[in-house]
């Protein structure tokens, strides 16, 4: 048997990404999900104050779809950091730029893929 040919790739998280940093990165992700879940439940409380009051139900509905897919896009980055994908593309499996993982965590694509297609 030969110990050569085992390939451990497979289990690098990122390889830009060092512990600390996912760290750091991990602590937003799971502050944006308690900001939007708290969001949730303050939009469907009912309260006379509240948003559910309002005379616009296009708005509510926008604003409870607009915090789900928010809620959905931080869900998916922390299981992608459970999973060791974390920090990369979602299509192209390239690196995304730590630049921008540090401002917006959720990021999936690198930003090649998020312009889509050059013409
Ligand atoms: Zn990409």
């Amino acid at each position: 048997m030969s110990r050569s040919t085992i390939h451990i790739r497979h289990d690098v998280p990122s390889p830009r990404l060092s512990k600390e940093q996912l760290a750091v990165l991990r602590g937003m992700l799971i502050q944006q999900r308690e900001f939007r879940v708290d969001q949730l439940t303050e939009l469907h409380r009912p309260s006379p104050s509240g948003p559910l009051s309002s005379p616009e139900p296009e708005i509510f509905r926008s604003l409870v779809a607009g915090a789900r897919a928010a809620l959905h896009e931080v869900q998916a980055a922390l299981w992608r950091m459970e999973d060791g994908h974390y920090g990369r593309c979602v299509t192209c499996d390239g690196p995304v730029e730590i630049e921008r993982l540090e401002i917006l965590p959720q990021t999936s694509q690198c930003m090649a893929c998020l312009r889509g297609p050059s013409r």
